[in-house]
């Protein structure tokens, strides 16, 4: 019989842990041929997540748990569920039910069809407006445009089926900030993605706000690629070429017309304008020195306190 390891990171998730073994447990009552086993990850979480996750393994052999000394962050924590996952394919999903378990039978299908790795992408919900779609996706072109690898495809979520080949290569990364899905896109292997409806959250809160979600984000990009740093050294061109221009024509001018030209305000605007812009070229530079700075000590992702496996 074939294994999979399903991994959930779980954060302040007391009412959902429950709700969600049950779900799965339904599922693969379905799925005749398949063992599973369920890692849940408590990544430090507050509530009472952690009691109810002995309890729960108390009750059923399937559950099992690994709790972090502290909050690590979403990313860490999926990765410590695959680093100790033993399955024949790895499910990765929020613990707030907003992956559909009911896609799982659909994943393992296409795994056994032979793809390595099956995504998923998210769509939107019905009521979600056309602007919102939009300006959605021009984020994420911008972000992907930016980047190296496509940041849309499986864009929003870290649902996804790994081969246990891929989860392999993926234990031996030795890379300090984690961008999963970007990680994932960059491996290669076969891969296919299907699509799904996110639903709300079951209870409790989301911990993701715009602060995080744009960190997020800057991560995506500058752990991918280092095209922010060319497009700061040809702006850079670009503007010293435009200045030299400008300087020549100023000369030009005061010879041939033999006027002073005004304009302390514009003089003033300007020199604010290209202070910012230099801080934003250094800000640049000092995230991927800041990367740096981070890998090199080489720190765990995680610190694991105590799991039952
Ligand atoms: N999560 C986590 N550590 C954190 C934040 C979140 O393990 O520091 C988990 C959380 O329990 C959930 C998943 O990551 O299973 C997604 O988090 P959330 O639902 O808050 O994010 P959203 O769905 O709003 O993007
Ligand atoms: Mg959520």
């Amino acid at each position: 019989m074939k294994k999979i390891s399903i991994v959930i990171p779980a954060y302040n998730e007391e009412g959902n842990v429950t709700l969600i073994h049950e779900k799965i447990k339904e599922i693969f009552s379905g799925l005749k041929n398949y063992d599973f086993e369920i890692i849940f990850v408590n990544d430090g979480s507050r509530d009472n997540t952690q009691t109810k996750l002995e309890e729960l393994s108390q009750k059923y052999e399937e559950i099992k748990y690994i709790e972090f000394s502290r909050n690590f962050g979403h990313q860490p924590a999926v990765k410590a569920g695959m680093d100790n996952a033993k399955g024949n394919a790895v499910i990765s999903m929020d613990g707030d039910l907003q992956h559909p378990p009911e896609l799982i039978p659909k994943m393992i299908e296409k795994w056994e069809e032979g793809y390595d790795i099956v995504f998923t992408i998210r769509t939107y919900p019905k009521q979600i407006s056309i602007f919102k779609r939009k300006t959605s996706d021009f984020f994420y072109k911008i972000l992907s445009s930016l980047s190296d690898v496509n940041l849309t495809k499986g864009g929003g979520s870290d649902f996804r089926l790994m081969d246990a080949n891929a989860v392999e290569v993926m234990r031996n990364f030795k890379e300090d900030d984690l961008f999963l899905r970007g990680l994932t896109s960059w491996m290669g292997f076969k891969q296919t993605g299907i699509e799904f409806t996110a639903s709300e959250r079951a209870s409790g809160e989301s911990s993701y706000n715009l602060k995080k979600m744009l960190t997020f984000a800057f991560t995506g990009i500058t752990s991918f690629s280092v095209k922010p740093l060319y497009i700061a050294a040809y702006l850079g061109f670009l503007l010293s070429g435009l200045s030299v221009f400008g300087y020549i024509s100023y000369v030009i001018y005061a010879f041939v017309v033999k006027t002073e030209i005004s304009g302390w305000a514009s003089l003033i605007m300007t020199i604010v304008f290209f202070g910012g812009l230099q801080l934003i070229m250094l800000g640049i530079i000092g995230i991927y020195l800041g990367k740096i700075f981070k890998q090199v000590k080489e720190r765990p992702n995680y610190i694991i306190k105590n799991k039952n496996f």
